[in-house]
């Protein structure tokens, strides 16, 4: 028998991860390694608001992943995952095939729309270096033209986010830092340019203690954010969107250049389609963080969903459990490869933290509060403690954050 083949698909937070950590573990002897993964970089998405914006360029989300694995050990290849055929322990790509022994799926998130009409065709979401590429561009046409186009409406220079989760209310924080630059290059009155922000809920922020959120709230509104809280997208058009209060009988239109979705989010498609058991989409895994109804696949990420207990909250799809799924994947895998026992994945809450662009934020770390710079710096420090654990110290230095302050 040769050896054991281990194929990780998706190089996001879990996928890198588990590779990183299976190369440490595991001797060349002991298994083959392949990560597999539609484009040549590995990006930051927990950047990707600050790309949208504009605030960084998308090249500082992200990394060549040849230069963050061992190239040595680890096959990568360059493809774009169909399906997988569980029978035959085979992965479908576009353009071939790979045998498994071991799988891991670390696919990611996609945008959830709910099924809201016009949201595809004419809103934006920010979900890959591409896509945030793509609304930064927008934006800054939007800016571009209103001096230059007689067809230009001052709507134009409306940007509605959808959802004022953690996601729409960093982007905002970003937003906030930008438009006063992008006035100043194409001469344009503050004044006439909206952000607003529409919220099902009637609050901001709902993972946040209230004190928390309600600071973030008042520090957008005062740089003139606009917030229509209890109130839902209901269908995105070509000039904006439509919202309806709750509890309203009437829609209202918001006329807008651009809108932004970050209303939720959902598992790659691609897992539910492969016939693997799902609870609403994600793999529910075991305590190990092996699919129920296989035993040679591993879930991480937002691919994953983890009840700690019976009848309690399975835990939010980020990057901070992306990243200890990984390191607990990487271990069963080497336990079962040495014909250990595997062990449970426990989750290490260290807290969350939310930018407001570059020096504001509110957060809770190991449950002490932060708001303002701290928190901000805090984000940072999250954001290199990452780059520690992937590439050691030199993509710490190359890539982090903390450098800049
Ligand atoms: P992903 O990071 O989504 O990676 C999936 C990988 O799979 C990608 O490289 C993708 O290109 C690849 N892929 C997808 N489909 C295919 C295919 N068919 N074939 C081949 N490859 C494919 N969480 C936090 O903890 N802290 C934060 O500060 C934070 N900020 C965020 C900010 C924003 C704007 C957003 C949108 C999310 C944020 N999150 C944050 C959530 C966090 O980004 C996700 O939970 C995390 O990215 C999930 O990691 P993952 O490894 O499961 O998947
Ligand atoms: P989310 O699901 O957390 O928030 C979506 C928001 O959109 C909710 O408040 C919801 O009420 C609202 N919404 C839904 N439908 C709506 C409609 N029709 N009209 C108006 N509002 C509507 O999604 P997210 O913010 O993208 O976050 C996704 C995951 O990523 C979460 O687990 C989050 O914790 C994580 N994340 C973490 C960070 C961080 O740690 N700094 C940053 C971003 C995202």
């Amino acid at each position: 028998m040769g050896k054991p083949q281990i194929v990780i698909l998706g190089a996001g937070y879990g996928g890198m991860i588990t590779t990183v950590r299976l190369t440490k573990d595991l001797s060349a002897e002991e298994a083959d390694i392949t990560l597999v993964n539609k484009h040549n970089y590995h990006y930051q998405t927990t950047w990707l608001h600050e790309a949208a914006a504009g605030t960084i360029h998308h090249d500082r989300t992200r990394m060549l992943i040849k230069n963050v694995i061992n190239n040595k050990r680890i096959n990568f290849v360059q493809d774009s995952v169909r399906s997988v055929d569980r029978e035959n322990k085979k992965v479908i790509l576009k353009n071939g095939e790979l045998d498994y022994d071991y799988l891991v799926l670390a696919l990611g998130f996609e945008s959830n729309t709910f099924g809201i009409k016009g949201l595809e065709e004419y809103a934006f979401a920010i979900r890959s270096v591409n896509t945030a590429r793509r609304i930064r561009e927008h934006i800054e046409y939007k800016f571009a033209s209103y001096n230059n186009d007689p067809d230009a409406k001052e709507s134009d220079l409306t940007i509605v986010v959808g959802g004022a989760g953690l996601s729409g209310i960093e982007f905002i924080g970003e937003l906030v830092d930008r438009v006063p630059e992008l006035c100043k290059e194409y001469d344009i009155d503050p004044a006439k340019v909206k952000i607003i922000d529409v919220e099902g809920l009637p609050i901001v922020l709902p993972p946040f203690e209230r004190d928390l959120a309600e600071y973030a709230q008042k520090y957008l509104e005062d740089k003139g954010v606009v917030f229509r809280l209890g109130t839902f997208i209901k269908e995105a058009t070509p000039d904006g969107v439509l919202v309806q209060k709750k509890d309203a009988e009437e829609m209202e239109e918001i006329k807008a250049g651009t809108v932004v979705w970050t209303g939720g989010v959902k598992a790659n498609h691609i897992v539910a389609d492969s016939g693997f058991a799902t609870n609403r989409g994600k793999i529910q895994v075991n305590k190990d963080l092996r699919a129920p109804d296989d035993d040679h696949v591993f879930a991480v990420g937002d691919v994953a969903v983890f009840f700690p207990k019976e009848g309690e909250r399975p835990y939010p799809p980020t990057a901070q459990i992306a990243v200890q799924e990984g390191e607990t994947a990487a271990k069963n895998l080497t336990h079962l490869i040495k014909g250990e026992d595997t062990e449970p994945f426990v989750y290490k809450q260290r807290g969350t933290v939310a930018s407001l662009g570059d020096k504001e934020g509110i957060g809770v770390v190991f449950d002490k509060k932060l708001k303002g710079k701290p928190a901000a710096t805090m984000k940072k420090i999250i954001d290199d403690r990452y780059l520690l654990e992937l590439g050691g110290v030199g993509l710490m230095l190359k890539k982090g954050k903390l450098k800049l302050l």
